[in-house]
């Protein structure tokens, strides 16, 4: 068995190796033309996709107003049919791309083949999204990232929201509160369940929230998770922000799967 000291040296080496990776790549990024991470091509505009590439993406156009998702209505029909029977406990969901080919591809590839090069081309996306969004409607006090339980991070050495909030941190200024949210029960994960109210079972509870106000008068979250399915897991994190004293939950991920 192993022990405590020998499970925490093999955290600091993993997280070791992450940081040096995600460093590496980023002054190949600057020092050299970069592979795109797709189809192998030269990105010469800088970023980590070629312009071919950057054209496939499935980029939402007509999200609905409350959860994100891809309405394919008209501009003055700007909810979905779920959101028109039942509100979301956020106050909005911001989804850049729908989840479809090749973003699918390119979150598999970061979230499980740890293909960091991939979750950099996926932050720049978002942090445009993030951008247009907050110049709009004000920024938030404090980036939030949807934790793993912590058997959960052990395992994969790294939580794909923190890289991505800390991308999105890096490029407007708002700080990344990673030690706020915290994930007590170590769910199933919401794509292996198939019943809408085991879903909703699975969650209860899953998250608890530290006084935000007594920590840190931060009011205004944004809440980050790379794909939301039916968004039952940002409304159980919402849930817990608003009791930690949050007054507005605003939520951006990478890709919105369609319901
Ligand atoms: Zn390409
Ligand atoms: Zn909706």
């Amino acid at each position: 068995m192993l022990s405590g000291k020998t499970r925490t040296l093999r955290e600091w080496s993993q997280k070791i190796a992450y940081e040096t990776n995600a460093l590496a790549i980023r002054a190949l990024h600057i020092l050299t033309p970069y592979d795109c991470v797709l189809c192998g091509g030269n990105s010469s505009g800088g970023g980590n996709l070629c312009s071919i590439c950057s054209k496939d993406l499935p980029l939402i156009r007509q999200p609905c107003q409350y959860c994100g998702v891809e309405t394919a209505q008209s501009a003055d029909q700007l909810l979905c049919g779920p959101c028109i029977l039942k509100k979301p406990v956020f106050n909005r969901c911001v989804a850049v791309m729908s989840y479809a080919s090749p973003a699918d591809q390119l979150i598999s590839q970061f979230k499980f083949n740890a293909n960091f090069a991939a979750g950099l081309a996926l932050g720049e996306i978002l942090a445009l999204g993030f951008k247009s969004h907050c110049d709009f409607h004000g920024y938030p006090d404090a980036i939030i990232p949807i934790p793993l339980h912590q058997l959960r991070l052990k395992k994969r050495g790294f939580n794909q929201a923190l890289e991505i909030a800390k991308q999105l941190s890096s490029s407007t200024g708002v700080p990344v509160f990673n030690n706020t949210l915290t994930r007590i029960k170590n769910t199933v994960p919401q794509t292996e369940i198939k019943r809408a109210g085991l879903r909703r079972s699975n969650l209860k509870k899953a998250f608890t929230c530290i006084d935000l106000l007594s920590h840190s008068n931060a009011k205004n979250i944004a809440l980050v998770d790379d794909v939301v399915t039916t968004g039952a897991t940002l409304n159980e994190a919402a849930r817990a922000l608003f009791i930690g004293g949050a007054e507005r939950v605003d939520c951006f991920c990478i890709a919105r799967a369609n319901r």
